[in-house]
């Protein structure tokens, strides 16, 4: 199935970044919030990401105005009624997705794919709720998504390859990659990189280095750009514990066991940058380990 244009539902984070990708690769984008304090930081934020690629000359002008007049935005859901695709990307709370996907359904076409940008929710049981789990599916954009190249594609076990293969064509047209990733807790990548994250914090509750000794061991002695607990703090401590009771409660395993140092974090309100301070302190003109 061809598909020329894409609802994108929820315009935080992600949802601004798919936008922004969408429209570059010349999709006609309808973006939905039920905030429009969201839409219109949405709007402002993708026209300062691509003011910053003119100026870098990965883009023209030309293409970011041309962009730019691809994206709509709307309060109303109904409005992405005519989409070849959506690309649901509110936040992360299971009966707020199931809500919506039951307001949108009626207005949808047939044809129409739905996906999740959800990080740790079943497909399989999202499409289940819905009146097509088989062109129903996981499309899972990394943060930021303008920069990262990967995109996971997730089946849930009632997806066909038709809507497979649409999808894969998106994806290739964004010029990113896709892994293909069976409906299993956290999929691929958040399945190897919150334990990571997880062990270092266990590494750090068992004093066996410090904030910035584990960071530097693992930038300078494994190649990471950045170290581990930096870059929890860059995900949010909150999300990373939220992965790891979701793969452990997925999967019943106690190696995932969720470190107690992570939680205390978490209940401290010290959740990383967003909240300006977390295995860092950042309230200051450096970041300053906590610990
Ligand atoms: P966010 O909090 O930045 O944005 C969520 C947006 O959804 C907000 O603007 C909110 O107003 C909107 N929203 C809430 N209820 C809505 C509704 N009923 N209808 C329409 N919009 C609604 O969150 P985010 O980080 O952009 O995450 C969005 C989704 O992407 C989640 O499912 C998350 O798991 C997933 N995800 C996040 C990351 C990440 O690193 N942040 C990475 C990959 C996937």
């Amino acid at each position: 199935m061809s598909i020329e244009t894409v609802g994108v539902v929820g315009a935080g984070q992600m949802g601004n970044g798919i936008a922004h990708v969408l429209a570059l690769a010349g999709y006609e984008v309808r973006l939905n919030d039920i905030s429009q304090d969201s839409l219109d930081a949405a709007i402002s934020r993708i026209s300062k990401n691509m003011d910053r690629q003119v100026s870098r000359e990965q883009i023209t002008a030309q293409e970011m105005d041309d962009a730019m007049r691809r994206i709509s935005t709307t309060l109303s859901l109904p409005d992405l009624g005519p989409s070849d695709l959506v690309i649901e990307a509110a936040s992360e709370n299971e009966s707020l997705k199931k809500q919506i996907f039951d307001t949108l359904l009626p207005h949808l076409s047939p044809d129409t794919i739905l996906t999740s940008n959800t990080s740790s929710i079943s497909i399989t049981r999202l499409a289940s709720g819905t009146d097509r789990p088989e062109r129903f599916m996981g499309f899972h954009f990394m943060n930021p998504v303008p920069l990262m190249k990967l995109v996971e594609l997730i089946r849930g076990i009632a997806t066909d390859e038709p809507t497979y293969q649409s999808c894969l064509a998106v994806v290739e047209k964004l010029g990113k990659t896709a892994a293909s990733a069976e409906d299993y807790p956290a999929f691929i990548v958040n399945r190897i990189l919150i334990p990571m994250i997880n062990e270092a914090c266990y590494a750090l509750y068992e004093g066996v280095g410090s904030v910035s000794s584990i960071d530097a061991s693992m930038k300078l002695g494994a190649n990471h750009p950045m170290g581990p607990l930096e870059l929890g703090d860059f995900i949010g401590l909150d999300t990373c514990l939220a992965i790891m009771n979701v793969l452990h409660d997925g999967l019943a395993d106690t190696k995932y066991r969720p470190c107690p140092l992570l939680v205390k974090y978490v209940e401290a309100g010290w959740v990383g940058r967003k909240a300006g301070r977390g295995f860092y302190d950042y309230r200051g003109e450096a970041p300053v380990p906590t610990r």
